[in-house]
């Protein structure tokens, strides 16, 4: 229910795109001839959307400080991060982009990023915690969505879309835009409960504490105050926190 309204307004403008732009280099016989743009948009494959999404990280990596294999921060992503490859069912890949952000984002193809401000900011069983959110982003199709909703909501995007369901090419500049939307991502507050939810979740399949879930609210609330940081825009934190108690108290 969700993406609908967005999926209407993506449908009417590559209707539009599909009238006005025959001059503009856009394919219209393409677009409405058999199987019909139309149609191939809305079905959008999943694997075009991670496809896009790894393509989008491998833009951001290149425009951002990666820290190499031997950098201190590296080796503690990789120390924190072993046996997570396959964690779930999902093909995950980490990596610390060195800036100061205390932040960290996920994509839909499994990519996951950990700024060292964050690295900074936390002590390990914290730092833990957020990567488990994240990772609960990729399981529970919010970074999908958030992608593909990115691609149906842009005519750019819909155009390299629309040939058989699949992307086709995007400039390293649109790449690079879609990846920013992924670092900036803006989920519902049922989405960030719910990952909040799976870290808590995990972290106690793992045995860890899942408390340290609600410590790293905690300490970007010591941050940032009440409502700041990158995990805690919406909902409030006492709502996180009474949450993720209750998610702890179902273990
Ligand atoms: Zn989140």
């Amino acid at each position: 229910m969700k993406n609908t309204p967005k999926l209407v307004v993506g449908l009417a403008l590559i209707v539009l795109l599909g009238g006005c732009a025959a001059g503009g280099g856009f394919d219209v016989q393409k677009a409405l001839g058999v199987g019909g743009g139309v149609l191939q948009a809305t079905t959008l494959s999943e694997d075009s959307v991670k496809q896009t999404a790894t393509l989008a990280a491998a833009e951001l990596d290149r425009q951002t400080k990666v820290a190499d294999d031997n950098d201190p921060y590296a080796v503690r992503l990789r120390n924190l991060t072993k046996g997570l490859e396959h964690y779930d069912g999902l093909n995950l890949n980490f990596k610390v982009y060195l800036a100061p952000d205390v932040n960290a984002f996920a994509m839909a193809d499994g990519t996951v990023r950990v700024y060292s401000g964050i690295l900074d900011a936390m002590p390990d069983d914290q730092v833990f915690a957020v990567i488990a959110h994240e990772m609960g982003h990729v399981k529970l199709k919010h970074s999908y969505e958030q992608m593909r909703e990115q691609i149906l909501s842009d005519t750019a995007f819909q155009a390299a879309a629309s040939i058989g369901g699949y992307i086709g090419s995007l400039t390293s500049s649109q790449l690079g835009q879609l990846g920013k939307k992924a670092i900036d991502a803006h989920f519902s507050q049922a989405d960030e409960l719910e990952a909040d939810a799976y870290s808590v979740k995990a972290l106690h399949r793992l045995k860890k504490d899942p408390r340290a879930m609600k410590a790293s609210i905690l300490t970007l609330e010591g941050l940032y105050g009440v409502g700041g940081g990158f995990l805690s825009s919406h909902p409030s934190n006492p709502k996180r926190i009474e949450q993720i108690d209750l998610a702890i108290s179902k273990l």
